[in-house]
């Protein structure tokens, strides 16, 4: 920095009139070590949440170690008082009771625990020139290509004839086997080198190798996948019948890992959101005797619009909140006008490699912190809740008066982004919201990059947003 006197006249306007986003590294140095530290259990969270509903249950032993207890509607709470809504093992509500009545306002933040990945269908297990398969049908925004040739992990819930629930986990165990989409060899790929990139592994191609050994009966029709079933009968009690009253979800069986010499990002799968829920919950723990009721949402169902009874566009957190506001016996309504939200969702880092889809002074950064993102959705703004210049001056002021390192982001440039988050549903209840979260390389792909400052000071945000 030059000194004051020797500055020009140009030079000092330019420091004055002008902005940009600081690098976290070179500005705040002593946070790498702080980041570091952060995304310790973060890595160790993803590991164990491979799902929503491993997700919720991994939130709700967190919660229980907190202090917190499950919500009783006819109970009255007091300010600091800690409580927790599970709905139906998919979603979770969870809530620190502020010191001003909820008519006053809540401060909601909803990420979503949901990723995209390789649902099992209703009925999977076939067997083809004697090699067992699941058959699959995937879930969210996937790019098919990059799903073959990857191990994959089973997880799952089986809900038994009697009624007992069986969770199946194969793939995490250090002596477990996974599984496999295959790809063809580059030798016999001309052809399917042809293919558009979207079409690289078709849809009906991605089935899943769990068996080729045949249990010894000459008598048997198809009996690579009867020892299959055999092997999963012998693990879980389950068979073929009760894949009709399964979810089975087919995921990367890779454990979230240090990426870079500097061990700067975290490569993982399923960031997108696990790292607005795990961000969104830790500070949720560390808030004390907020002023405002938070109200902390971990959503299921965003890759696939919100839909169903655990997504966001149902009326489980409205009715939740309208529960909030009879205890204290006020309107509803008071408490979604004076309430403010952070969507909390990840959005997409500039990634150099590919900057035509980018417009780089109104992109995000990996390293920069937080990204908020005033508006997403499709060509003309088409399904966004593009958040108010009010909205955005408040979370602005919350972050800048707590030394919050955060920049501001669109999805792509225009014409190029196509996405869509939460925001637009609280938004539907009244409620002030704007999406805020980390910046991502390769979105929805098996292995996601996110900056561990970036993640830092994501959770920074949220705990100052409670406070
Ligand atoms: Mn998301
Ligand atoms: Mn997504």
């Amino acid at each position: 920095m030059e000194d004051n006197k020797e500055m020009t006249e140009g030079k000092r306007l330019e420091e004055e009139l002008t902005f940009s986003f600081p690098h976290i590294g070179k500005d705040a140095p002593d946070q790498v070590k702080e980041a570091e530290a952060f995304c310790e259990g973060y890595k160790a969270f993803l590991d164990t949440g491979k799902t929503e509903r491993e997700c919720v249950a991994a939130a709700v032993k967190l919660l229980g170690d907190a202090g917190y207890e499950p919500i009783d509607f006819k109970k009255s709470y007091k300010a600091g008082d800690k409580v927790y809504f599970v709905n139906r093992n998919k979603s979770l509500i969870i809530t620190t009771f502020g010191q001003k009545p909820v008519a006053e306002g809540v401060r909601l933040n909803g990420a979503h625990i949901d990723s995209p990945r390789l649902d099992l269908k209703p009925n999977p297990v076939y067997e083809k020139n004697e090699i067992a398969y699941f058959k699959t049908h995937y879930y969210g925004g996937i790019r098919k290509y990059q799903w073959g040739t990857v191990p994959l992990a089973m997880h799952g819930v089986v809900v038994k004839k009697n009624g007992e629930t069986v969770n199946i986990c194969i793939g995490e165990a250090e002596n477990d086997p996974v599984f496999c989409v295959s790809d063809l060899l580059p030798h016999l790929a001309a052809k399917q080198n042809e293919r558009k990139l979207g079409e690289g592994l078709k849809g009906e191609e991605l089935n899943i190798i769990i068996g080729s050994i045949p249990f010894a009966d000459e008598t048997v029709k198809e009996p690579v996948k009867l020892l299959a079933l055999k092997l999963l009968n012998e693990r879980y009690g389950i068979t073929e019948a009760d894949f009709f009253r399964a979810e089975i979800e087919m995921v990367p069986a890779q454990k979230a890992k240090d990426v870079g010499l500097d061990a700067s990002l975290v490569g993982a799968y399923g960031q997108d959101d696990r790292v607005c829920a795990y961000t969104a919950l830790m500070a949720e723990v560390e808030t004390k005797l907020p002023t405002y009721t938070t109200v902390t949402v971990l959503a299921d169902k965003e890759e696939i619009g919100s839909e169903g009874n655990t997504g966001m566009n149902s009326d489980f957190l409205k009715n939740y909140l309208e529960r909030l506001a009879q205890m204290e016996g006020s309107d509803v309504k008071d408490l979604f006008v004076n309430s403010l939200c952070l969507s909390s969702d990840v959005n997409a880092a500039y990634d150099p490699t590919f900057p035509d889809v980018f417009e780089a002074a109104n992109s995000c950064y990996i390293n920069k912190g937080c990204v908020l993102t005033k508006y997403t959705g499709a060509r003309g703004k088409s399904g966004s809740n593009d958040a108010s210049a009010e909205t955005m001056a408040k979370v602005i002021s919350i972050m800048e008066e707590n030394g919050v390192y955060w920049q501001a982001g669109e999805m792509g440039a225009v014409d190029q982004g196509v996405g869509g988050t939460i925001a637009k549903y609280v938004a539907h209840m009244d409620i002030d919201t704007v999406d805020l979260g980390v910046p991502i390389i390769s979105m929805h792909s098996p292995f996601e990059l996110a900056s561990k400052l970036d993640i830092y000071n994501t959770w920074k945000a949220f705990v100052a947003f409670y406070k």
